[in-house]
């Protein structure tokens, strides 16, 4: 039977969250003794005084890590076995499906219902799909003289740093941690300071699984601190980073000045719903749009908060739909299992979203529904009219529940218009007639393209972005890629 708002309320209420730093298959206070305030989303309420990571627990952390790898107990295992503790694993995630979503609700804001359907479930099936592959993953052999016997292997790389965000906290650590653990690494996981708790659950389940301990550890701690360190450290082998484009820059300056580890990166965007005037279905549109851009009140790399339309008569029907759209979009308590949309994480990312929502008039630019909140946490969906293609709202990302609406004179100033940020994540473009969507599709300069629809996506196909948006991929084989080397062995046969 499924838990009521009020239960939920309760078990919210009595929560006492593990909040040490995972290291070694065992919770250990940071070093220094210092922890820092976890302020739940819900309420602004400490939830936890977590262990602040620094230095020297990276460097136990990555010191176990490495440990583990060269001594062969993970990355040399029998893929057989691997598979089937990571299988242990994903089915552990969802029997604790409802003290994870709790952990991930309080601290992040998002409704209970998404943490337990797409953020738990989503992580859990990231962990079995990764599990899944381990023993049907083949290397190669190069078509080499009849003499030589050329063997193209992919090779751990050794210990993996992880530094994630607090947006989908699950789900981007499952994103990492499975695949780069499939291919037989160490990793050494930093969760962003609003959202520890959920990865320390993980991490202790996986040992449950049967994780050797030194495998996966969490090290949780502030970004400069802890991240820091973690990017900068000479044995990690590779940082695979999602967050904000200045972090990123930092992170490929910190491996630039330490052992030139790679570098993936997940940057975010301002992703572009263009929909052309022979648009079919208005309603479908309106729906897909309205998810794409509300859901997770916003807070989404991959977010589309800009519309580019084409014709003014389907903008007025568009904007008038979306209008009918949020009166549906119920937002609320985060832990009522009825809401769609909770509050914004922090008061100091709702200032952020206001501080956009505040430019608002300046160039002509009007509020068709929404506006800034300066009094609570959450923001209502908000639908901006008449934004000018240039401007710092149409161009930077805002993170909030707050969509643009551009106009487009016909289909060319619509592309350069979608094309036209520094950002490359995802885009999505609306038409009839499948030929000219698709033509259109082609040009978009981003790594993920839906055409009549927005935000469909599953493990099995590659996430992340061009241009500013990144490096690298996350999800399907492809990032088996991301966490190995290609090594080749030449045998002479002679
Ligand atoms: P951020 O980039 O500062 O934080 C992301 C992660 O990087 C966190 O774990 C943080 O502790 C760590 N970090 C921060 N500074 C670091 C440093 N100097 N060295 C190493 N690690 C460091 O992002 P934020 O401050 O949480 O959010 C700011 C903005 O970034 C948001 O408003 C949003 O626009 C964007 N953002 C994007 C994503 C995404 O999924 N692409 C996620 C969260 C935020």
């Amino acid at each position: 039977m499924s838990v009521d708002f009020s239960t939920w309320v309760k078990r919210a209420e009595v929560l006492k969250p593990e909040s040490r730093l995972y290291i070694n298959g065992s919770f250990v206070d940071a070093a220094s003794g210092k922890t820092f305030d976890d302020i739940s989303a819900r309420d602004q309420r400490v939830i936890a005084k977590v262990a602040a990571g620094d230095t020297e627990d990276i460097n136990r952390a990555v010191a176990a890590g490495l440990q583990v790898f060269e001594a062969g107990t993970w990355s040399e295992m029998n893929p057989r076995d691997k598979k089937a503790i990571m299988l242990k694993w994903a089915d552990l995630i969802r029997e604790h499906q409802e003290e994870l979503a709790l952990l991930e609700t309080l601290d992040v804001g998002k409704p209970i219902s998404d943490s337990l359907n797409v953020d738990v479930m989503g992580a859990a099936r990231t962990v079995q799909w990764y599990a899944e592959a381990i023993d049907k993953t083949y290397d190669e052999i190069a078509p080499a003289p009849r003499n030589a016997l050329a063997m193209i292997t992919r090779e751990p790389l050794g210990v993996v740093g992880a530094v994630v965000p607090w947006n989908y906290p699950m789900i981007i650590s499952a994103w990492k941690v499975a695949p780069a653990l499939a291919m037989g690494n160490s990793v050494v996981l930093k969760p962003a300071e609003q959202s520890s708790l959920s990865a320390l659950l993980l991490a202790r389940l996986g040992t449950e699984a049967g994780l050797p301990d030194g495998v996966f550890n969490v090290v949780p701690g502030l970004g400069a601190e802890a991240g820091q360190a973690l990017a900068r450290h000479m044995d990690v082998a590779k940082i695979a980073f999602t967050g904000s484009g200045p972090t990123g820059r930092k992170m490929m300056q910190y491996a630039a000045e330490s052992n030139m580890k790679q570098v993936a990166l997940e940057l975010g965007g301002k992703s572009p719903q263009v929909v052309l005037d022979d648009v079919k279905d208005l309603d479908a549109a309106a729906s897909a749009i309205g998810w794409g851009i509300y859901y997770n009140a916003g807070q989404t790399c991959n977010a589309g908060s800009r519309i580019i339309v084409q014709g003014q008569k389907i903008k007025e029907e568009l904007h008038a739909k979306l209008a009918e759209f949020v009166k549906t979009f119920t937002v609320g308590d985060c832990l009522d299992p009825a809401t769609l949309m909770g509050p914004i994480i922090s008061t100091q990312q709702r200032d952020r979203v206001n501080h956009y929502l505040d430019m608002v008039g300046k160039d002509g630019e009007k509020f068709v529904f929404g506006g800034a909140n300066k009094e609570s946490t959450t923001i209502q969906p908000t639908l901006i009219d008449s934004v000018k293609h240039q401007s710092a709202i149409a161009q930077e990302e805002i993170f909030g529940p707050v969509l643009v609406s551009i106009d487009a004179t016909d289909e060319s100033d619509a592309l350069r218009k979608a094309n036209g940020t520094e950002y490359g994540l995802a885009a999505s473009v609306w038409s009839r007639d499948v030929a000219r969507a698709h033509n259109f599709a082609r040009k978009l300069r981003a790594g993920t393209v839906w055409i009549n629809t927005f935000d469909m996506s599953d493990v099995i196909t590659p996430f992340g972005g061009f241009k500013g948006s990144g490096a690298g991929r996350d999800k399907s084989l492809h990032a088996l890629d991301t966490y190995s080397a290609l090594k080749t062995t030449w045998v002479d046969l002679n």
